[in-house]
């Protein structure tokens, strides 16, 4: 029997891990074949128990599965534990283990495309979703210094600063309007876009989080939209003369991840990259 290596999400027919993926087991010489799996989420009980053979690789899990499937796996690493969201299943000895490789990819990204390092930095956080509760947690191992978490339902942003609070780590949750902004985004040296505002064909495709008035020019600013590569956060941030960085980098790390988790080889960053341009 083949192995069995994916992807599995609903839709999934706008995924770019088969492209880059299948890229980097070519690269490799591993003869495996990288499949776009649509699951539908009655049906994720019963696929998830087909992983359950010698034959399994692993898995690359996205959107609407990250918290559906923790219960039906044997164990979760500390990271999946820590956000609640699992991103790639990896067997383990006969067990499922759910792994989120989307914090340490955040944190390759940010520095290997954007040249920073969020040790001790002063950051804002837009948004407080599935892509936040990662980020927040990156930047939390990372040590940053300060957290705010700005979004448009304050509750949420309350409820995220509050799961990853600790001793040494306090963000603060503020609303999205322009005097809560005005307080910390000019002070910030780095700011980070996950809400859905600038995706093509979401709730706001023309919207930035944040004016280029509030932003300093020694500001790092990632946009975790990907779609598309130019978004508006990111204009705004060319027009403060601050420092751009695309989601597509945060896309490509998480798999790479995911990639040296299963393979144990390490991953060809610049044919993903490549990859993923090409398939654009
Ligand atoms: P999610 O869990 O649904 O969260 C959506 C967030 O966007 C919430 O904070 C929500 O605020 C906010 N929002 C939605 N519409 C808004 C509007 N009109 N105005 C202001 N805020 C609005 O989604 P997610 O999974 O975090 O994903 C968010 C974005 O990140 C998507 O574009 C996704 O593609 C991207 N992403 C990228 C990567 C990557 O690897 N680069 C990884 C994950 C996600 P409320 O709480 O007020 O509703």
């Amino acid at each position: 029997m083949s192995k069995i290596f994916g992807v599995m999400g609903h839709p999934i027919g706008h995924s770019k891990s088969p492209a880059f993926q299948q890229a980097a087991l070519d690269h490799c010489g591993i003869d495996v074949k990288f499949e776009p799996w649509d699951v539908e989420p009655i049906d994720l009980a019963a696929k998830v128990e087909s992983f359950r053979t010698p034959d399994f690789m692993g898995c690359c899990v996205t959107l609407p599965h990250k918290q559906a499937i923790i219960p039906m796996l044997d164990g979760l690493a500390d990271t999946a534990q820590a956000i609640g969201a699992v991103n790639w299943v990896v067997p383990e000895n006969g067990k499922l283990i759910g792994h989120n490789t989307d914090a340490p990819g955040f944190l390759r990204a940010l520095k290997e495309s954007g040249g920073f390092d969020p040790d001790g930095c002063n950051a804002v956080v837009f948004g407080a979703g599935g892509a936040a509760r990662a980020i927040v947690y990156a930047l939390k191992t990372g040590n940053a210094a300060t957290v705010a978490i700005a979004n448009r339902t304050v509750e949420k942003a309350r409820s995220l600063a509050a799961d990853m609070t600790d001793g040494r780590f306090r963000p603060s949750a503020i609303g999205l309007d322009s005097t809560s902004l005005a307080d910390v985004v000019p002070y910030s040296n780095l700011l980070v876009n996950t809400t859905a505002m600038g995706m093509d064909g979401g709730p706001a495709p023309f919207a930035s989080p944040v004016p280029a008035e509030l932003i300093s020019a020694d500001a790092t600013c990632y946009d975790a939209v990907y779609a598309p590569p130019e978004t508006p956060f990111l204009r705004e941030t060319e027009r403060a003369g601050a420092n751009p960085v695309g989601g597509i980098s945060m896309l490509i790390y998480q798999g790479v991840v995911g990639f040296e988790l299963v393979t144990g080889k390490q991953a060809p960053v610049d044919v993903m990259f490549a990859a993923v341009g090409a398939a654009r």
